[in-house]
């Protein structure tokens, strides 16, 4: 099949990956698209050591198993399903896990994946592809709500307007949340579809009680830090591996709350798409062939997301 390789940091295009190996309650899914995301990036700069076939946002189409047919959407978590944690329901924290995409397991940048039934969610017609395929970032954002201590804090700093950023943003803005997001560059801006969320480009200090930093770089990580009030709930939701140097001493002297936040429900994910909460966002869509342009593309602000899909043939 074709598909992309991803080793030693480098993207390649094959068409001659070897099928899926569909084991026992699994299922082979056709991938109609995948979208590139900031940890994709990460694992080309040698993050996790993954050597294979990445992609863990997707949207496909069963083509074997429980849901044979249907569009489909997968918690990409796979527990052991033994150990204390999996059996209390947090297999994203299971010791043995494997990640699709991620971690020790074949992604969505190919033609087909291989996946557990336990893990796959179908997808409502109704749901088009191009929202279908934001359900694991919009699950992600909503972790935030699971996570945060009720009633919520009634204003959020937002740090970064990548595409999870900006998800973040229209996610807790409906929540009732007031909203305020940091951006770097202006242009950004127009992909929020939620009016009431505003947007800065500097941020005095000290000035908001709950942040989430979704900016992946030391720079954004000290932005927070400097913007958080004593005692404030700092969120940490994007992948940040070159912390190194950032000073961590508001952390103690202002006592702040650091909260990590990773994987999140699926199922609300798709009912909160479901909703119509956001109207599909300009994204652009390459072939597997052309992941050069793509990556350049990713680095555009113009784009909301930049999405891979399988050449025709
Ligand atoms: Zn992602
Ligand atoms: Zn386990």
């Amino acid at each position: 099949m074709q598909g992309l390789w991803l080793s030693n940091g480098s993207w390649a295009f094959k068409t001659d990956l070897l099928d899926p190996v569909v084991g026992l309650d699994e299922s082979l899914v056709a991938v109609q698209a995948a979208g590139i995301c900031g940890t994709d990036l990460e694992l080309a700069r040698g993050y996790y050591d993954f050597n294979g076939i990445p992609g863990h946002e997707f949207v496909g189409r069963a083509v074997s198993g429980a849901f044979a047919g249907q569009r489909v959407v997968a918690d990409i978590n796979l527990g052991c399903g033994q150990c204390l944690r999996c059996q209390a329901g947090v297999h994203r924290h299971c010791a043995e896990r494997v990640v699709i995409g991620i971690h020790q397991r074949a992604g969505a940048f190919a033609q087909f994946l291989s996946v557990p039934n336990k893990n796959l969610l179908p997808v409502d017609e109704d749901l088009s592809d191009g929202l279908a395929v934001l359900a694991e970032p919009v699950a992600a954002a909503l972790e935030i709500i699971e996570q945060m201590p009720k009633p919520l804090p009634s204003r959020v700093l937002v740090v970064g307007a990548g595409r999870l950023g900006l998800l973040v943003s229209e996610v807790l803005a409906s929540f009732e949340c007031d909203v305020t997001i940091l951006v770097r560059s202006p242009e950004r801006a127009v992909h929020l579809q939620n009016k009431s969320i505003q947007v800065v480009t500097s941020i005095e200090s000290e000035s908001f009680g709950w942040l989430v930093d979704c900016s992946g770089s030391s720079s954004g990580l000290t932005t927070a830090l400097r913007a958080a009030t004593p005692q404030a709930t700092l969120v940490l939701k994007s992948t940040l591996t070159d912390a190194v140097g950032v000073d961590l001493s508001p952390v103690m002297v202002k006592e702040l709350t650091v909260l990590g936040s990773r994987c999140g429900p699926m199922d609300k994910a798709l009912a909160w798409l479901g909703a119509g909460h956001l109207n599909a966002p300009l994204s652009v869509c390459y072939p597997f062939s052309a992941v050069h342009s793509a990556l350049e593309a990713a680095k555009e602000p113009r784009f909301f997301k930049v999405l891979l899909e399988p050449d025709q043939r």
